[in-house]
């Protein structure tokens, strides 16, 4: 396992990594309310942490990586009432375009995505535990945690109790004592979907599905915690108000790391703002790999600008510059094999491609410099291009030092997979999964219509499915095969 440093939020430095039971570990990063379409902001930091993930496994790590999804919420609620969608399917609907997306950008490193609804005993459980242990009151229905009697509430974000009060688009709450306490267990309004609960009927608050969730699959402390800047708070202050709280164990995570924002001219980008840029159009217009390029070549916990098409357009021609050569190189492979007999590079070519891969391991080794391992990858590809002309005279094990560099990026920065939207049966496979799980789930709450739909669709695009007992099969329809 090699060692590395990585920027930790809490502490606000740069610290050695040292898991809790090596070469275990254990990961969490918050994900996506799908009650819209992902935008590329969400792509950013789904690949930030795709790479954490591959780049640890690739050391040598055991990573168990999950990541929830918040398929209730008042935002869901409101979008289901303007749309007459049930807000459950709208969610699913939503997570099955982004798990798409995720396979089309190669995100491939998450082991589990926990729904909210799915941990609903888990959420009432540590709920109750926090009442019990006077953090949390009842309150007409619904349960609040209150932030002043967890003494380090704000720490993460560094605010004061009295600075840490929610903005002013958050509607007062009549219920609360305080108005830094957040809601855990929100009581439902008529016609809302609601669970049972001891307190009443209602919904899990926005925090404690990750507490919840992380406890029941993690355990009360872990390794690394991640997620986007705009979610240090409240949202992470209150995770750590509640798991703490509940396990009496700190910290919950030993690493907290946050990825930067995707900016649009300098504005944060939001629906509100009309500046949006949907996920999958990005991808349809530019390819995956220039998106995954795009993210990458950035620090990550800096602001990333985007100032429209011409962005993309320029991420493009560079990741172009950076491809070709790997391309090159590729085919040149696969048409002579690996033993190909012929010319060998000279001694200090060698040497330098052996040097390169440790270089690219040492800079994502210092807090994922991802930008810098680029970098070192063009000077690499300039290398290549020297070559090129001489590639039909150089022997295979020659030409397999020169790509090694891009194999190692392939494996740990997910480039150089192609320039395809990533259709093919063996991408598409994981996506189809997860339309299966969304239909078992709408089975499992008797909504046999959107089961059909689902069912329905994956037709229309020549998947089917067989059902056979609890367990469901799919294959291409004839002629579909892909
Ligand atoms: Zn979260």
């Amino acid at each position: 396992m090699r060692r590395f440093t990585v920027y930790d939020s809490l502490s606000r430095e740069t610290r050695m990594f040292v898991p809790i039971t090596p070469p275990k570990v254990g990961m969490f990063v918050c994900g996506l309310t799908p009650y819209d379409d992902a935008h590329i902001g969400h792509g950013r930091t789904a690949v930030l942490f795709d790479v954490v993930a591959r780049a640890l496994s690739h050391w040598g790590y055991r990573v168990h990586y999950i990541q929830n999804v918040t398929n209730i919420d008042d935002r869901l609620i409101a979008r289901g009432a303007e749309t007459g969608i049930d807000p459950l399917r709208l969610a699913d609907r939503h997570f099955l375009a982004y798990r798409v997306a995720m396979e089309q950008l190669g995100v491939r490193s998450v082991n589990y995505y926990p729904h909210a609804t799915d941990y609903l005993p888990e959420i009432v459980q540590q709920i109750r535990t926090l009442l019990e242990k006077g953090y949390a009151y009842e309150s007409r229905g619904s349960v609040y945690f209150e932030a002043a009697k967890f003494r380090t509430y704000g720490r993460l974000s560094g605010q004061r109790l009295e600075e840490a009060r929610p903005g002013t688009r958050v509607e007062p709450e009549p219920g609360k004592r305080a108005p830094e306490d957040f809601v855990l267990w929100k009581a439902a309004r008529p016609g809302e979907p609601s669970w049972e609960a001891p307190w009443g009927p209602g919904r899990p608050g926005w925090h404690i599905e990750d507490t919840a969730i992380t406890a029941s699959i993690l355990g009360p402390r872990y390794d690394l915690h991640g997620g986007g800047l705009d979610l240090k708070f409240p949202h992470h202050e209150a995770e750590i108000a509640q798991a703490e709280g509940a396990s009496g164990l700190a910290p919950l995570a030993n690493i907290w790391m946050h990825a930067g924002m995707l900016q649009f001219h300098g504005e944060k980008m939001s629906k509100s703002l009309g500046n949006v840029v949907p996920l999958q159009d990005a991808i349809q217009k530019h390819g995956p790999m220039v998106l995954r390029f795009y993210y990458l070549n950035a620090q990550y916990r800096s602001p990333l600008d985007y100032s429209g098409e011409a962005t993309l357009r320029e991420a493009s021609e560079a990741y172009d510059r950076l491809d070709a050569p790997s391309e090159r190189l590729r085919e040149a492979v696969d048409q002579r094999g690996p033993d190909h007999p012929g010319q060998e590079l000279p001694e200090e070519v060698l040497a330098s491609s052996n040097h390169l891969l440790e270089q690219l391991d040492e800079l994502l080794a210092s807090d994922f410099a991802t930008r810098e391992a680029i970098a070192a990858l063009f000077g690499w590809s300039r290398t290549v291009n020297e070559w090129l002309p001489r590639f039909e005279s150089l022997s295979g094990p020659s030409l397999s030092a020169l790509a090694a560099p891009y194999r190692w990026a392939q494996e740990v920065l997910g480039l150089f997979e192609g320039r395809g939207s990533g259709q093919d049966s063996e991408r598409i496979a994981p996506a189809v999964q997860v339309a299966i799980e969304a239909r078992q789930r709408a089975r499992d709450r008797g909504d046999f219509e959107e089961a059909d739909r689902l069912r329905e669709s994956l037709r229309s695009a020549g998947i089917l499915l067989e059902d056979n007992g609890s367990l469901t099969r799919w294959r291409f329809a004839p002629g579909e095969a892909g």
